[in-house]
């Protein structure tokens, strides 16, 4: 495509991500300027977020707002090829790429070419493991500073070979996400041009009432709107079409599973709120970035970012017990304002549990157990699949002591998550509703998130060097 006729203003509710985007733009259009002191735009950048969030439109917006030709391929496309077309098409793409630089190249859906190799199919599929492999040659072969932009868009980066993700690759990830009520609003405004609609129609009302919805779901709302409004011969679309159209929308959506009902929200809020107020009264923990009840893709209610102040290649005992406490404040937080725990916590008490076993196992700093190791992670290959297996150095006896501290470890934990949260009560009511209203919120709009010494820290520090 020589003009993609997209362009940011096309684009809503992207705002935490745009300076990176308009780097992007601002790279292709002066790409002298850049390389005047030989900076160059990262390789490969690669969109990531659950489907219809506009991953593929933002690509466009892109190409749209640089003038630059934009060439697109979908990795879904190379599935049903004959042997070595698909290696072949990859490299007419970056041949004729190269020709036309400045420009962008743009594999959409590039979970479909490129999975894991080897997983789930066991001599199956040389032709997308050929293709793969031309990609990677690719990657590795071009030079950015000729001005070809690399962009890639998946929902499910989980499922990537780690080949594509490595340092010189597509090594940039920009999360495109679900979009909150001030996003919902913006892309609403977007769409709602191609209606006829009454004036005071309350956008911000519509906007409240479609959480989880994407930036598709809401073109597609729009329209749905329109035609309710039609086949009731109005003149123009009003607020009871869009709740109409919602009510049928939302049926189907939630079937899948991504929109939560109003008790279900309530929970999540309070379970990631305590969470985030864990994080930010223990002083070894990481900044609180985020705090949003908007669902994810892989299957998540809700979520807690936090941002690593530092690299860290050494974590002390402290840093593990404190992590562990933070991953039960979620549950701790549901217990202590419903009287009852939900199944929302098992990811949680998955990972706190993985936690306390390396500390017991691993890292010997559980003080019954001492400072032996008594697991330890192997590699080992099977064909071209990759085994970890467990060995373990231990007697029967051992096992159960094992797993007395584990448990002893969680439950403290628990306790003290469950105590901090009590201690700070006021936050978690005040920033639960806060949650609820805004749906994604931060330290700057709820001060409480902020660090907090509430706890006095105390740092051991022990060799765990990897
Ligand atoms: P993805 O590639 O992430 O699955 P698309 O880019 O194909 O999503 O989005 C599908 C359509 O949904 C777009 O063409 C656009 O009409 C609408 N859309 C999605 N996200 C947005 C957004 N942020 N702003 C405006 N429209 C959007
Ligand atoms: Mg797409
Ligand atoms: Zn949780």
């Amino acid at each position: 495509e020589h003009d993609t006729q997209v362009t940011f203003a096309d684009v809503a509710g992207i705002d935490d991500v745009k300076g990176e985007l308009t780097e992007i733009v601002s790279f292709l259009k002066n790409k002298a300027w850049y390389a005047r002191l030989g900076a160059h735009v990262p390789k490969g950048t690669l969109l990531v977020g659950p489907p219809g969030t506009g991953k593929t439109l933002v690509a466009k917006a892109i190409a749209g707002e640089a003038a630059v030709p934009f060439f697109s391929i979908s990795g879904s496309e190379f599935v049903e090829m004959f042997v070595g077309v698909g290696a072949a098409r990859v490299r007419d793409l970056f041949d004729q790429a190269r020709q036309a630089a400045p420009c962008i190249i743009f594999i959409d859906e590039l979970d479909a070419l490129g999975k894991m190799r080897g997983v789930g199919s066991f001599g199956g599929n040389d032709e997308k493991e050929q293709t793969l492999n031309q990609l990677l040659a690719e990657l590795d072969g071009f030079d950015p500073r000729e001005g070809v932009v690399l962009l890639a868009a998946t929902n499910r980066p989980e499922v990537l070979d780690p080949a594509l993700l490595r340092a010189g690759r597509f090594d940039r990830q920009i999360l495109i996400d679900r979009p909150d009520r001030k996003g919902r609003l913006a892309i609403l405004k977007v769409h709602l041009h191609k209606i006829i609609y009454k004036d005071d129609l309350d956008c911000e009302r519509i906007a409240e009432i479609t959480p989880g919805l994407t930036g598709a779901d809401l073109a597609n709302l729009v329209n749905e709107a329109a035609i309710v409004a039609t086949r009731r011969s109005s003149q123009w679309v009003e607020l009871q079409d869009f709740t109409a159209a919602v009510e049928r929308l939302v049926a189907g959506i939630e079937r899948k599973g991504s929109v939560l009902r109003s008790d279900e929200r309530q929970v999540v809020a309070y379970h990631e709120m305590g969470h985030a107020l864990a994080a930010s009264s223990l002083p070894a923990m990481d900044l609180v970035h985020k705090v949003s009840i908007i669902p994810r893709a892989a299957g998540s209610l809700g979520y807690t970012l936090q941002r690593p102040t530092d690299d860290r290649y050494l974590i002390s005992t402290q840093m593990l017990r404190d992590r562990l406490v933070v991953l039960m404040a979620g549950r701790a937080a549901e217990h202590l304002v419903f009287g009852q725990v939900s199944t929302g916590a098992a990811d949680d008490l998955g990972r706190a549990t993985d936690i306390a076993r390396q500390l017991v196992t691993r890292f010997g700093m559980s003080p019954v157990l001492g400072q032996a190791v008594l697991e330890r992670q192997q590699a080992g290959y099977l064909g071209d699949l990759l085994l970890r297996q467990e060995r373990k150095d231990y007697s029967e006896q051992t096992a159960r002591e094992i797993d007395l501290a584990v448990r002893g470890l969680l439950e403290e934990a628990y306790g003290r998550a469950r105590a901090l949260l009590e201690q700070r009560r006021n936050d978690l009511d005040a920033g639960a509703r806060l949650l609820l209203a805004k749906e994604t919120i931060t330290p700057e709009e709820f001060p409480a998130l902020q660090p907090q010494a509430n706890e006095p820290a105390t740092y051991v520090l022990v060799d765990a060097t990897k």
